[in-house]
């Protein structure tokens, strides 16, 4: 990657600092008082799955910082009894006193408790859920018969329901845990068993060792029948564990966690400082993938790769994966975010740094180019009103689990690839290493790690970085260019991107811009655009100018139309990237009425030599999204012709059989294409993905992994009751989390609507497997109507299942179904009647959008519908000419 100092045409002006001081324990937000800390956490646990919950015994050493008789921590749904307080040889007995609205339990002494060390005690009993927060139970089939495990999900406020503690991230201690479990079992936890005592007959007592100074979130316990490989990387004890019947299906991420610690080892130039690194498959999903330190858990689907029915997308994916949790055992564990306002700092650094891996060690899969999918969904969001800033501010429980979101993950991740760009590769690895050198097994914010990178790289990064984490939204850059005396003067303009323009917006950002011609496409210029509009030299006046090189940057472009044009006509020169950016900010141009819908479909008229997946798969988001909204209207049979004319001899010439020695991207594209033929109404597609089921099925074979997603979609859009049964079968059937899920969104998109009934019926008996149902009935399947009446009259039994994510994230999603904007008042009342604030803020987004797809709607489709029929006229025309 070049860098952008040696072009920089300007240097960053000094900046007066608005962003917050640098971490100190006493000034970090949170409810908990200051004033008494624990410092080392002693915790016994005894679950007992058959009541769903844990009796359990904690000493905690706690040091008072000043005077005060009041000791405050966080419980949920836990009863405490035998608590006392010992200081030397006194000992003074406690009651709680629980504030469950604010999931708090206080301890009153009889007098001021004066600084110094003491040791609180209790034994108390709490819940196990079946929800994947706190200490969860997961049950599944194990040849046949129903099998259990326990697990931990603690992040970010979950660990107080497991065991009382200060649970909030600057409350660094060290635990040390114990638990009784069945011999014939296994338990893991953060760091290793130190000691293993029987007791009774059939139980023991596994001790385990002390944890360095950690955060309460971060602690882990998993327990059940495990089975494992292992090896080992400078010192490291590595293992996947899994559910037993599974372990080879590990080697894959076994080995490339042997690759990713040697790599982050020197990269962050501190060693992995824990003895071990356990990483365990858990076979039903509980939401993704858990950075635990030393203890890390997975959904099964997003660890293991079994090489002869796992597809490619799935390999890919378990290195993202797997990367982005490891970089967290320092970019989070070693180094923890002071509050959660900063979550971005763990997170959105572990997703950069999941591409960066992914491009060290596979640089074949083309990471970054693969990253664009992700930047499309966090501008999506970022382009509507209710979006927030990356750093936020955070009162609560519901607004800390709220904050893990499209605009923390993938506008972070670019911002710090922008980053990166701009201060050089070298110096910002340095800064990395300063940060995490100075700020080890400690807290950190955002003044940290600027500090850190303005020290290493002797650049200003503040007042850059404010503006992109500080406010939300993000920037449109015009430009234009004249040619005088043979070179050329950009003008660079800058506004707030947003699908409503706002002229009376002006909210400059700091924006480093790669500018590159065509006829040098080797040489980029570098600008740093910082008030709303500047000129920049530009040499010669030759070929077509990019105003996004290398596409780092979380911005859209809009070219004037002779640079359009140019660009256009220089398509075989341009980059694959350049090329994904040039059709992307097109079609955004479309949405936010900047540019007619007829220019986008006659560029993709032109496209059909094009043979990039990640072209063609920008592009396939823009037309299913037209499609959606032709949905029940006259041009939807005509649109969907026009675009299987389009597709399909691309498709043609992509095959249905992988050829040996494909790229990923072909793999990926010939399912894209597969699905989007199916739903879009192609016969031969149709049929062909039929064919295939049936012979698998008659040969009780496994359809080839990389086509199960792809072909299942199809059969299951247009199943019949006997393929739908054969399908939900297929369900229990599968061994793997992965082909479990595969099928179960077949039987999700299914078109009749008394087999979407069904699912919907489904998806509240085993909620577990089903988390996604009720969006994928609602969008994908076309149900939109039939799943928001469904959640209407079973509103009791969701929310019982799904808590504060009935309002936050299941209405809303369904909500994603409807282009009528009476819809977004229903969704809006109904949350703001019984959901949280927080989640009333995520609805308000649904709704806007739906406004939004309401209005475009309206905007776009008489210019498509009539489009598109004077194409197919045409196409008519010329067919019936040449016979
Ligand atoms: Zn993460």
């Amino acid at each position: 990657m070049r860098t952008w100092l040696t072009h920089l045409l300007l240097i960053l002006a000094a900046f007066e600092a608005s962003a917050q001081e640098k971490f100190i324990f006493e000034n970090t937000p949170g409810k908990l008082p200051k004033t008494v800390v624990p410092r080392h956490y002693v915790i016994h646990l005894e679950p007992d799955l058959e009541q769903m919950s844990t009796e359990g015994a904690e000493g905690v050493e706690i040091e008072v910082l000043k005077p005060s008789s009041q000791i405050l921590l966080n419980a949920v749904e836990t009863q405490i009894w035998n608590a006392s307080l010992a200081h030397g040889s006194s000992r003074e007995e406690l009651k709680p006193q629980f504030d469950a609205a604010n999931q708090l339990v206080k301890f009153t002494t009889s007098m001021p408790l004066q600084p110094g060390s003491y040791t609180l005690s209790f034994a108390f009993r709490s819940k196990i859920s079946n929800s994947s927060r706190g200490l969860f139970a997961q049950s599944y089939d194990l040849r046949g018969k129903a099998e259990s495990l326990l697990a931990t999900q603690f992040e970010p406020t979950d660990a107080r329901r497991a065991f009382p503690c200060w649970d909030e991230p600057s409350y660094r201690a060290t635990f040390q845990l114990s638990v009784k479990i069945l011999k014939r079992n296994t338990a893991i936890s953060n760091m290793p068993a130190v000691a293993e005592q029987a007791f009774g007959n059939d139980q023991k007592i596994v001790i385990f060792g002390r944890t360095p100074p950690m955060a309460s979130y971060l602690v882990a316990l998993i327990c059940g029948k495990l089975e494992w490989l292992e090896d080992q990387v400078a010192g490291i004890r590595l293992r996947v564990l899994t559910t037993p019947g599974k372990k080879e299906f590990g080697e894959f991420a076994l080995e490339n966690t042997k690759k990713l610690l040697e790599y982050y080892n020197d990269y962050f130039g501190i060693k992995y400082p824990l003895p071990k690194l356990d990483q365990i498959a858990l076979p039903v999903n509980f939401g993704g993938a858990m950075e635990n330190w030393g203890a890390i858990t997975y959904n099964e689907n997003l660890l293991l790769f079994d090489p002869a029915n796992s597809s490619s997308a799935t390999q890919e994916q378990a290195l993202t994966v797997l990367a982005h949790e490891v970089a967290h055992q320092w970019f989070g564990d070693l180094v923890t975010v002071a509050w959660w306002d900063n979550l971005w700092l763990s997170e959105s650094f572990a997703t950069w740094m999941e591409r960066k891996a992914e491009e060290h060690l596979y640089p074949q899969w083309r990471g970054w180019l693969r990253a664009c999918e992700d930047r499309e969904r966090a501008m999506f969001q970022d382009a509507q009103e209710n979006t927030h800033p990356i750093q936020q501010p955070i009162n609560g429980e519901d607004e800390a689990l709220a904050a893990f979101d499209d605009i923390t993950y993938w506008k972070g991740q670019y911002f710090i690839r922008m980053l990166e760009g701009f201060l050089g590769n070298d110096a910002f690895r340095d800064g990395i290493r300063v940060y995490l050198k100075e700020n080890q097994f400690s807290n950190a914010n955002a003044t940290n790690l600027w500090t850190a990178l303005e020290k290493s790289s002797g650049r200003s990064v503040t007042k850059l970085a404010s503006t992109w984490i500080e406010q939300s939204g993000f920037p449109l850059v015009k430009v234009t260019a004249e040619c005088l005396n043979k070179n050329r003067v950009v003008t660079l303009e800058q506004s707030r991107f947003s699908f409503e323009p706002n002229d009376n917006v002006r909210q400059p950002w700091i924006i480093p811009i790669g500018i590159l011609s065509t006829a040098d496409p080797h040489a980029p210029r570098y600008a740093l655009l910082e008030k709303i509009t500047e000129n920049f030299d530009f040499p010669g006046c030759d070929g077509a100018l990019n105003a996004n090189a290398d596409s780092f940057g979380f911005y859209r472009v809009w070219y004037d139309p002779e640079l359009l044009s140019r660009l256009g006509r220089d398509w075989n020169h341009l980059s694959e990237e350049e090329r994904v950016d040039f059709v992307s900010d097109t079609w955004a141009m479309v949405m936010s009425n900047r540019t007619p819908v007829t220019s986008y479909l006659t560029l993709l008229d032109r496209l059909r030599s094009e043979s990039s997946y990640s072209v063609w798969h920008n592009v396939i988001q823009a037309l299913t999204m037209i499609d959606r909204l032709e949905s029940g209207q006259s041009g939807r049979a005509a649109f969907q012709a026009y675009v299987c004319t389009l597709l399909g001899p691309l498709f043609q010439r992509v095959g249905w059989d992988a050829k040996s020695d494909e790229e990923l991207a072909t793999k990926l594209l010939r399912s894209d294409l597969i699905q989007t033929l199916g739903a879009f109404g192609d016969r031969i597609a149709i049929d062909e993905a039929f064919r295939r089921y049936e012979e698998s099925r008659k040969a009780q074979a496994n359809l080839a992994p990389d086509l199960r997603r792809a072909v299942t979609e199809v059969v299951g859009r247009y199943s019949s009751p006997a393929i739908y049964d054969e399908l939900h079968e297929s369900v229990q059937q599968a061994p793997l989390l992965e082909a479990k899920q595969d099928f179960y969104h077949a039987i999700e998109v299914a078109l009749d609507p008394d087999l979407a009934k069904r699912t919907l019926q489904l998806a509240i008996t085993t909620p577990a497997e089903s988390n996604a149902a009720f969006s994928a009935v609602a969008v994908a399947g076309e149900h939109a109507e039939l799943a928001w009446e469904f959640a209407k009259n079973h509103l009791d039994d969701l929310r019982a299942q799904h808590n504060e994510k009935l309002w936050s994230d299941l209405l809303p999603k369904i909500a994603e179904g409807f282009n009528a904007s009476g819809y977004a008042d229903e969704l809006v009342q109904l949350v703001r009647a019984q959901g949280s604030a927080e989640s009333l803020i995520k609805a308000k987004a649904a709704a806007d959008q739906l406004r939004f797809r309401a209005k475009l709607k309206d905007h776009l489709l008489p210019d498509v519908d009539d489009w598109v029929l004077k194409k197919l006229d045409g196409r008519v025309q010329a067919a019936a000419n040449e016979h």
